[in-house]
Formats: C-alpha cells, sequence, structure tokens
C-alpha cells in the first residue's frame, strides 16, 4: 500500500494552514512540521544535520517531553549497526538560541525539556565515512548517504511528512534519490539547495541519496522514469546496460503484472561490495567502473542488480508481516527470509534468461552452484533454512571459524527451494501453475488488497491453493535438516543431478510432460 506523498506550500507555517494539509489520521490539529537542512564536511567527512522541528502542541505531564530517535538497523541489512554511535555534538535550543535541557535515554534516544518552546531547533554531526550500503560516506568528490543514520524520528510520529534540503558543496551538482522533489512551491532546486518530502519516515529511511558529480543517465520505459546514477561511470557508454536493464524490468513486468513505482533509481556507486534494496531505488556498488574483463564478469554485475530490481517486488511489496512497519529501535526477526532473499536470488537468473540476455545453460550453471555450496559442507546437516532466516541477525557477518560446518546461508538454499517448488507446483498443477503464480497471489492478496505483509501459514496456504495440494515435502526441506531427494524433485523437469560434481544436467530420456516443463523452465 502506497502512502500519498505530502507536498507543502511555501508559507505554510501557520498551525492552521498546515493542519488543512495534513493527511487525517496524523494529528490533523496539530501544528507540526519537520524540515530538515543537511550540509557536509567534505574534509573531515561529517554530515552537518539542522532540524526545525515545531512540535505538536503540548498535552499533559508528558506533553512538554520530545524524544527523538534514531534508528539502530536498516530494512534488508540484518545487522545492528547502532547508527547513534557515529553522531556528535548534539545541541537542541529554542529559536532565540537558548540551549534546551536534553539528556540520552539508551542508546539510540534523545529526551528534551523544551521549556514552553513550541518550535526546536537541533543540531548535530554525524561521521561518515564507511564504504557500505548501510552506511553513509562523505568524501571530497561525492557523498552516500544511508538515511536511518542521519535523521532523527519524533517518537510515535514516524508517520509525518518530513522535508528535507540538501545543501550541496562547491562545485557539486547532483542529488539522485528515490524521494520526490518538493512541490512547485518549495523550490525544489535554488542554487546549490535541494529539496525533497517523504509521506513519512519509513519512506525517508527507505530513500538513499547519492550526492556530487555524478553521470546521470534519464530514461523512459514501458510509461515509468528511471534515473541511472553513476558515481565511477568509466566506460558505461560501451556497454548495453541501459537496453539490458529495460529487457529485464520488462521480464519483471510480465511476470508480476504491475510496477509499484512512477520513477525508479539505480544509484550505481564507486568500487565497493554489496547492494541493497529500496521502495523505488537501489543502492549497488560496483567495481569502480563499467570495463568487464569479460561477458560472464558482466553477467555478474547485471545479475546483482537484478537481484536488488527484484526485491522491490519480493520483499519490499510481498513480504513477511515482520518486514514493515518496522521497529528501527531493534532486530525483527523473521523465519521467512528464505523466500525474499532465497527466491529473489532464483529469480535473478530466471528474469535474465526470459529476458533473452543468458541461456537455459546459465540458469542450471547458476542453480548447480548453489546446490554445490550446500551440499558439500556439513553445515546443511545442522541448521535448517527456516533457521538460517531467524538467526541471520546473529550470523550477517558471523566470521567464526566453525561457520561452514554448522550453518548454511538463505542465499544458497533459498534459490534451490525456488526451483524445486516451482517444478513441485508446474508438475501438481499439471503444468497449469508455477512459482511465478504464487508470486502474483502474494503480491495481490497481501500487498495491494490488505496492505500488509504474510504469515508463514498464509505463505504456506498459498502454495497449497496455486499448487492444488499441500506442499509438504518442501515444507519438510525447508524446516529441517533432512536431506533433498533431488532425483525425486528433478525428475518431472527432466532434469537430474550429477554428484560427482553437483551439476544439474538434462536428463537425456525425459518423457513429453518433463521435456516441456523443462523447456518453460530453461527456455530450450
Ligand atoms: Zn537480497
Amino acid at each position: 500500500m502506497r502512502k500519498k506523498l505530502f507536498s507543502r506550500g511555501k508559507k505554510a507555517f501557520s498551525a492552521l494552514l498546515l493542519s488543512s494539509i495534513l493527511p487525517l489520521g496524523a494529528g490533523a490539529e496539530e501544528a507540526f512540521e519537520m524540515k530538515y537542512e543537511v550540509s557536509l564536511d567534505t574534509v573531515g567527512h561529517y554530515i552537518d544535520v539542522d532540524l526545525r522541528y515545531i512540535r505538536p502542541a503540548a498535552a499533559g505531564a508528558e506533553g512538554d517531553t520530545v524524544r527523538l530517535c534514531m534508528p539502530v538497523w536498516a530494512p534488508g541489512y540484518y545487522l545492528i549497526l547502532d547508527y547513534p554511535k557515529n553522531m556528535v555534538d548534539f545541541r537542541a535550543e529554542d529559536p532565540q538560541g537558548r540551549p534546551l535541557v536534553w539528556e540520552k535515554e539508551g542508546k539510540s534516544t534523545w529526551r528534551i525539556l523544551p521549556a514552553g518552546a513550541d518550535t526546536l531547533c537541533i543540531r548535530y554531526r554525524v561521521f561518515a565515512l564507511e564504504r557500505s550500503v548501510a552506511e553513509s560516506r562523505v568524501a571530497c568528490g561525492s557523498a552516500f548517504l544511508a538515511p536511518g543514520g542521519v535523521f532523527l524520528y519524533p517518537e510515535g510520529k514516524k508517520d509525518h511528512p518530513v522535508e528535507v534540503t540538501f545543501v550541496l558543496p562547491g562545485n557539486w551538482q547532483s542529488v539522485s534519490t528515490g524521494l520526490a522533489p518538493a512541490g512547485a512551491g518549495s523550490a525544489p532546486a535554488q542554487g546549490n539547495r535541494r529539496t525533497f518530502t517523504a509521506p513519512d519516515f519509513d519512506v525517508l529511511y527507505d530513500s538513499p541519496v547519492l550526492m556530487g558529480n555524478q553521470e546521470i543517465v534519464r530514461f523512459r520505459h514501458e510509461g515509468k522514469d528511471y534515473e541511472l546514477a553513476m558515481e565511477s561511470p568509466d566506460g558505461w557508454e560501451e556497454t548495453s546496460l541501459v537496453d539490458d536493464l529495460k529487457r529485464m524490468m520488462s521480464a519483471a513486468t510480465d511476470l508480476m503484472g504491475h510496477v509499484p513505482y512512477d520513477r525508479y533509481c539505480y544509484l550505481l556507486l564507486c568500487a565497493g561490495g554489496g547492494g541493497l534494496e529500496h521502495l523505488n531505488s537501489q543502492a549497488s556498488y560496483t567495481q569502480g567502473n563499467f570495463r568487464f574483463p569479460d561477458r560472464a564478469e558482466y553477467l555478474r554485475f547485471l545479475s546483482f542488480v537484478t537481484h536488488e530490481y527484484f526485491h522491490l517486488y519480493n520483499v519490499k511489496a510481498i513480504r513477511p508481516i515482520e518486514l514493515g512497519p518496522f521497529d528501527y529501535a531493534r532486530e525483527v526477526f523473521t523465519p521467512m527470509l528464505w523466500v525474499s532473499e532465497g527466491f529473489t536470488v532464483y529469480y535473478e537468473s530466471q528474469l535474465l534468461r526470459r529476458a533473452g540476455l543468458v541461456s537455459g545453460d546459465y540458469v542450471l550453471s547458476e542453480l548447480s552452484s548453489f546446490i554445490r555450496t550446500v551440499e558439500s559442507r556439513e553445515g546443511h546437516r545442522h541448521m535448517s533454512l527456516r533457521q538460517s532466516s531467524y538467526d541471520i541477525w546473529l550470523n550477517f557477518f558471523n566470521r567464526n571459524p566453525n561457520g561452514a560446518e554448522t550453518r548454511i546461508s538463505y542465499y544458497d538454499k533459498g534459490p534451490i527451494l525456488g526451483l524445486l517448488m516451482d517444478i513441485a507446483i508446474r508438475h501438481a498443477s499439471g503444468g497449469a501453475k508455477s512459482l511465478d503464480d504464487v508470486m502474483r497471489l502474494l503480491y495481490r492478496r497481501y500487498y495491494q488488497e490488505a496492505g500488509r505483509g504474510f504469515t508463514e501459514e498464509e505463505f504456506w496456504s498459498v502454495c497449497r491453493e496455486v499448487a492444488g495440494r499441500p506442499l509438504s515435502l518442501m515444507r519438510r526441506y525447508v524446516e529441517t535438516t533432512d536431506e533433498i531427494d533431488y532425483d525425486r524433485c528433478l525428475v518431472p523437469a527432466g532434469l537430474w543431478l550429477d554428484r560427482s560434481t553437483w551439476t544439474l544436467r538434462r536428463l537425456p530420456e525425459a518423457d513429453g510432460e518433463a521435456l516441456k516443463m523443462r523447456r518453460q523452465l530453461l527456455g530450450d
């Protein structure tokens, strides 16, 4: 469910005018405003944050206390990052510059006593020198902002609109983000200032920002607007990246039957590792240029970008019920990341194949590599797929040397279950249905109609509904460490597993039904 964007006129400071614009249910009688201004210290690597906060009318004994909070993690990145550790020089003042009393409450909350002031002026600095998709980085030529670690939200009011103005240093030209530019009255681009709005803090935190002189390619495709922002663009013109992204996105639209945004922004960052999905954007590190040594390397990059793109369906829209609205103050546990991540990995090669960019052999080779990783390590006898999801908060960067012997990753076993469930559903329904139908039904029923995530039982119930019978064996492979009977699972698709090299191969003698399913899965 997409919330309506909030945009405010230039002089909407009066309580009367503001209250007439605020959405219902968001404290319509309250004067309330949060406006951020962000500037950068590119030498010291700091983000300077200036917040003007017109607080709601005081109410009761607690009315004269304001609590501002900073998230400790970022959705999609299942690790406690403790963003507040980067904050220094916190100050709270009234509009006349008189200091207000404040103190910390726990690690991520600032409790302020406004002493009767309706407007609070909050200033702080955020140190930013991490090359991570979930953390901020300010350097002399560009800056990447992971918003969860930059902006404070007022406790109990993160569903309120917020406005952010970025002040660009010196000769910097551009701000790339999925955020919406402020309305016409607010002059979104003025000199070196760029203003954006978010309808609530969930959207703000889900909209990373790249600033600097990045190369920007804008294009339109099937009625939607796209921005490709490249921090290290060297060589991109010699690739077929834009055309290939268009083909990949068309394949995703064909699969899902709907596009949940008007504009999508690819933030392709400098040399680094990792990518993170967002509401209508993605932040993905690159190899530092677009000069790929061979087609395999290019496809690896394209597959990686495809993964983050498909997440806008699978995890942003089709999501386990625990994943939103988020509690940013602590871990959010779910046993279903094998669907959100594993199926997204499964659809990487499926989308590229359906887009005509790779062959069926590529699909088999990718899936074989996951089987090899899982089956050749002892960990699959100690941890179920379901458990690997639930315990990710302990294991995201757990480098204990016994990892391979005791754990598995849902990035490896998840796509295997994607394949096996796809085959099982196709087989059970006589070729009438597939995993695609599960994705579409989850999308329609829970995201579009109910506006929420699904429970674990609802997920299996949708699978049963699509397949026409329960997928009990699949559920056992998800919830236990029982060995997978590959021969039994693969035969209906005319495939077999060569255990000497853990490689998926085509069965030479497949019957008509199996050949048909194999054609659907591999395109051959
Ligand atoms: Zn992912």
